[in-house]
């Protein structure tokens, strides 16, 4: 209990393997709330996301480095932030209780008389099944499984492991941790009778963009290993299940599994266009080449905010203007309630849905995507003769969408509530791994790349070009970039269909 008579409690979470959706609900619950968030490398960095903005989040690597943490300093700091009443979430790769040590930070915490409680885990064993066609058990040929260490704890005078038995085991063996004596392990499953014959298979980085998997006999696996370049974390199943199915291979059939793919927007709609990348199982690269900068500030907008109500219709062309219109209010202490009775429409329905999470409802969402439909879908949909109409956009529009309106008897007023800005990025990830796509969802963010890097890195990369729509398209041809497929739908959603699709094509 800490002074203000709080108890702490910690929880020992398993985070599960690789992909950061793997982990429980009720272990996500708990991340959601914690005070404290002390976590491991095999934990997915991804679901610190999902911790409180003011969670503190503490690191503690193992293994390699003056960075890294013996494990008593992790029981000490357990059991220090519990002291200080705080709730605390102990993210463990895997399951807690798996090769993870989770145990002796239970019992220091029963010790200490601290209140905690575990969640467990998918660990990495049984990912690596799923994700790779290894059923760990079979009816017909494995009515066992078994998961053994690689690597035993430093300074043990005996092993734990009984290399005779393992070595007669007809059902499948998993070591974990077992990359770095890979070649003991085999020569001491041999010497002790098992067949070099008998299937194996390593599987590297299991549930992510990056899995690596080589099937061999056991006497060949380790040289199978090296030759694909197979690194830790890896785990090495031996047994008749090792042979795999690659009809269950359902991983590498996706079309943009382990496709390098590059976001060029601005931070926040490229997390949202990575993050849909990577449930299709692609390696994202985030480059912001763009920053947002709101215009709220300005006497225009001010003025406009005064007079909003008398508009007959509001028009938002992006989420970034519902955001930055509704930041703009909250921090003059306003809300919803300023738009009056004016009529609402919204390009796109995820910007409608943005706009109903500040309790507005569109009353007109066209199903197209560019100014130009929104403008004929207006007109069709009502008479606009003599009507105020408001746009709230980006500084950067086009014309296309006030002239439409104005030639249709409107009188439009355009209020500019954010712009786009050129950020710097970090080049460097481009020359760290073969690219496979380039992904464009603006004409300024095509210009701002290209700011940062040759037009000819495209062909020397051999990266492929991705826009989302023809006035993308035309600006990377002014640039001198050939598109290789553009979005039929102008959206992020439309962008990766039509990546996908192309993959498709091309590796029937
Ligand atoms: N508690 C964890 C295991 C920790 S020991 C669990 O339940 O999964 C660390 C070992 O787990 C690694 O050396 C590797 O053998 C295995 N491992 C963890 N994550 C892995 C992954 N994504 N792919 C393959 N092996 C993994």
């Amino acid at each position: 209990m800490n002074v203000t008579g709080k108890k702490g409690r910690v929880y020992l979470v398993g985070a599960g393997p690789g992909r950061p959706d793997l982990i429980t609900v009720r272990g996500l619950e708990l991340l959601k709330c914690a005070d404290c968030v002390i976590y491991d490398k095999l934990a997915n960095p991804g679901l610190l996301n999902y911790a409180r903005p003011d969670a503190e989040l503490l690191a503690v690597p193992k293994r390699i480095g003056p960075e890294s943490f013996r494990q008593e300093q992790i029981n000490n700091l357990l059991v220090q932030k519990a002291g200080e009443g705080k709730s605390v979430v102990r993210l463990k790769g895997g399951d807690p209780y798996i090769f993870g040590r989770g145990t002796e930070e239970a019992a220091v915490l029963a010790e200490a008389g601290i209140d905690f409680e575990v969640v467990p885990g998918v660990t990495a064993a049984l990912a690596a099944s799923c994700y790779s066609g290894i059923a760990l058990t079979d009816r017909n040929f494995a009515s066992e499984a078994i998961f053994v260490t690689g690597h035993e704890a430093e300074g043990k005078q005996q092993t734990g492991i009984d290399w005779q038995l393992l070595a007669r085991f007809t059902g499948t063996i998993v070591f974990y941790m077992g990359m770095e004596n890979l070649n003991d392990i085999v020569r001491k499953l041999i010497e002790n009778g098992m067949s070099p014959d008998t299937p194996s298979a390593v599987v590297a980085d299991a549930t992510l963009a990056t899995q690596k998997f080589v099937k061999a006999t056991l006497a060949k696996i380790a040289d199978s290993c090296a030759k694909n370049e197979i690194t830790p974390p890896a785990l090495v199943f031996i047994g008749p299940t090792a042979v795999g199915d690659a009809s269950l291979d359902w991983l590498s059939e996706l079309p943009l599994f382990g496709k390098t793919i590059v976001v060029t927007r601005d931070a926040e709609g490229g997390a949202e266009f990575a993050a849909k990348l990577a449930g299709r199982m692609a390696v994202t690269i985030e480059m912001p080449v763009t920053k947002i900068k709101t215009l709220t500030d300005s006497g225009d907008f001010i003025k406009t905010l005064a007079q909003i109500k008398f508009y007959d219709w509001i028009i938002f062309t992006s989420c970034n203007g519902v955001e930055a219109v509704f930041a703009a209010l909250a921090k003059l202490n306003r809300d919803a309630r300023v738009f009056g009775s004016a009529k609402i429409a919204a390009i796109g329905v995820r910007t409608a849905e943005k706009l109903s999470q500040f309790g507005l409802k569109a009353d007109f969402v066209p199903d197209a995507f560019t100014s130009k439909d929104l403008a004929e879908g207006l007109i069709d949909f009502t008479n606009l003769r003599d009507k105020k109409v408001l746009l709230l956009r980006s500084l950067i529009a086009s014309d296309d969408l006030p002239q439409l309106l104005e030639a249709a008897g409107a009188s439009v007023d355009n209020v500019p509530v954010y712009t786009h800005e050129k950020n710097l990025c970090d080049m460097k990830p481009l020359s760290e791994r073969p690219i496979h796509w380039l992904t464009f969802a603006s004409p300024f963010a095509a210009t701002c790349f290209f700011e940062q890097v040759s037009v000819d890195f495209v062909k020397s990369s051999g990266a492929k070009v991705a826009s989302i729509g023809p006035v993308t398209s035309k600006k990377l041809a002014e640039l001198g970039v050939k598109v290789d497929v553009e979005a039929a739908e102008h959206t992020f959603d439309g962008l990766l269909a039509a990546i996908e699709q192309h993959e498709i094509r091309t590796n029937k």
